[in-house]
């Protein structure tokens, strides 16, 4: 959700955990979701999708007026829209990211009762993607203004969520799984830059594993 706060420059997802398991506060939880989502660089598309009266804390009575969240909690940071989803679906770090949320106890609908510490058995660890955030915004903020149906853009958002949990959902069932991905590869026809951007970010992902095998072969 947007209206966060954490400023990292660089980019970058500063805040490492120590190896897991491990004790870890709530206030430490929503921190590292935090850092994480301006890893992934959502502002850049939030301020689209805002823009087009897609905003996912309209109406919460916790938004304040050009302040935003009043009252940030462990379920609206670890929920996802579609757009955000999509680039982890991408990149190959949606799993990691469920996976992580799933350790933390107490989400509710724009609230959490999280306690103030409890166990993690799995860490997160978000790379900057912020480039990859910034051409989606950029093939969104084209789409909305080339489309003449209102919204368009917003339900694009919807069709990519429902598809990417429905992809998420048969991860033992290889067939179906094709078939969805197919969907969701129609669904994103339009992302010229993104699909250029994500080129360049699996490029260098590759080329840093080769360089990680090399030095411990
Ligand atoms: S729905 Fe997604 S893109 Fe839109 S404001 Fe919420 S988090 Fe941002
Ligand atoms: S609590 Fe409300 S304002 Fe805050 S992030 Fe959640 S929906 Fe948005």
């Amino acid at each position: 959700m947007p209206g966060f706060t954490i400023d990292h420059p660089s980019g970058k997802n500063s805040l490492i955990l120590d190896e897991a398991p491990q004790n870890i506060s709530r206030k430490m939880v929503i921190d590292l979701g935090m850092a994480s989502l301006q890893s992934i660089g959502s502002e850049h598309i939030c301020k689209v999708c805002i823009s087009n009266s897609g905003s996912c804390c309209s109406g919460c009575r916790h938004l304040s007026d050009r302040v935003g969240c009043q009252l940030r909690n462990t379920s609206c940071t670890a929920w996802l829209c579609g757009f955000i989803k999509y680039v982890l679906y991408e990149t190959g770090y949606l799993q990691e990211w469920n996976d992580f949320w799933e350790q933390v106890p107490g989400q509710d609908f724009r609230e959490d009762y999280t306690p103030d510490t409890f166990l993690i058995q799995k860490n997160l660890r978000i790379p900057s993607m912020r480039s990859l955030s910034e051409a989606l915004a950029a093939d969104l903020q084209e789409l909305a203004q080339t489309h003449i149906a209102i919204g368009f853009i917003l339900t694009l958002r919807e069709k990519l969520d429902k598809n990417i949990d429905q992809f998420m959902y048969y991860n033992n069932e290889p067939g179906k799984q094709a078939r969805i991905r197919k969907r969701i590869e129609f669904l994103s026809l339009p992302f010229d830059r993104f699909h250029l951007a994500l080129h360049d970010f699996m490029e260098k992902r590759g080329a840093l594993t080769d360089e990680k095998d090399g030095l411990s072969s």
